[in-house]
């Protein structure tokens, strides 16, 4: 068996031992004589595969009794909108910190639900910051004040997070679980999970009860919080087999537990920062105060000499290099699954091309 070193931003690489497990537990799970594939989404097994995905998720961050965990679809990007449209009544404000692609996507449509002010924009930044705290110009009484913690394309990421008056909402879909939260800090956490969470397929939200009931009457059940929340995520069938490589994954990292996911991506990241800021010849995207844990952005000199460095690092197995294309560059996407022994080959080839380059 030859695995390479995933680097690609998401879907990405998963836990070996948790796709080993799906595989022996593929055909037959656990005696019930059927695949969970096969499973009815309202029979024991699945429910408590469930029950579990979510219990890990809460454990791992300490999320408390007055917080929903639901497992949605539609990915982080219907979240653009449902947020709104739960959230931001008529009349009212949103405040939005523009920090990049990812934000873009979640202002423009919170602007088809209602009335949003851009509480800072760093745009002209991009891919350097995301805004600072005192730069926040919020609205009084706003809806809810938006955030997306890690700008998964740029690479810079919020080290902190702001004591908002309004509740404070945010995208983690790149950074979840890769660092601990004070979970009562916010109104709304989602993420979808094909980063650091398992597979495409679901996107978890962590809100707050009472906020829920601000919906309007009338919003359709598949958009309205409340409605997933009285359903245990069960209104309709959910993606059973996306909850279930959920559920290992994150019954993987509660072993871990989250101050040692943290510090060892603090360490994976600093590997690679670490040869970026020794060298004139790699240049960091993202300002030293918020460059990412994990995506990790810098550049070369120019972009055939980029080119060649995704080249060279493809035929040593290196996979997933290349930046996106809104912004060039490279990019070491190395969310919480992604192993220490890439982090070491990614360096041992950066300190090689620079020799022969250099
Ligand atoms: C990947 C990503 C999204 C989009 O997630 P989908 O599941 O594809 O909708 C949204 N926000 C951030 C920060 C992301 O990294």
């Amino acid at each position: 068996m030859a695995r390479i070193f995933n680097f690609n931003p998401g879907p990405a690489t998963l836990p070996l031992p948790v796709l080993e497990q799906a595989r022996d537990e593929l055909i037959d799970y656990r005696d019930t004589g059927m695949s969970i594939l096969e499973a009815s989404h309202r029979g024991k097994a699945y429910r408590e595969v469930h029950e579990e995905a979510i219990e890990n998720i809460r454990h791992i961050l300490d999320v408390p009794q007055n917080y929903a965990i639901l497992l949605l679809q539609g990915g982080a990007s219907l979240q653009f909108s449902m947020v709104p449209m739960n959230l931001l009544s008529e009349g009212d404000t949103a405040d939005y910190a523009d920090s990049g692609a990812w934000a873009s996507k979640a202002i423009h449509d919170a602007r088809c639900v209602g009335n949003v002010h851009i509480a800072a924009d760093s745009q002209s930044d991009v891919p350097r910051r995301v805004p600072a705290f005192e730069d926040l110009d919020l609205t009084e009484n706003a809806a809810y004040v938006h955030i997306t913690s890690n700008e998964t394309i740029s690479g810079a990421q919020w080290k902190s997070f702001p004591q908002t008056q309004s509740p404070l909402v945010a995208d983690m879909s790149s950074d979840i679980l890769s660092r601990p939260l004070n979970i009562s800090q916010f109104g709304l956490i989602y993420a979808s999970t094909q980063k650091n969470l398992g597979p495409s397929g679901v996107v978890v939200v962590i809100i707050r009860r009472d906020l829920a009931d601000r919906a309007p009457d009338g919003l359709p059940s598949m958009l309205s919080y409340k409605s997933h929340i009285e359903t245990d995520s069960m209104l309709n069938t959910p993606p059973c087999f996306s909850i279930y490589l959920l559920m290992l994954v994150t019954q993987f990292f509660r072993k871990t537990g989250i101050e040692a996911l943290y510090n060892t991506n603090i360490e994976k990241a600093k590997r690679i920062y670490d040869i970026v800021d020794e060298s004139e010849f790699y240049r960091g995207t993202a300002a030293s105060d918020c460059r990412s844990d994990m995506n990790v952005t810098f550049r070369l000199a120019n972009e055939e000499l980029e080119e060649t460095f995704n080249k060279e690092a493809e035929s040593r197995q290196l996979i997933g290099l290349k930046g996106h294309r809104s912004v060039g560059g490279l990019r070491a996407s190395i969310y919480n699954a992604f192993p220490l022994e890439g982090i070491d080959a990614l360096v041992a080839f950066m300190k090689d091309f620079e020799q022969r380059y250099g």
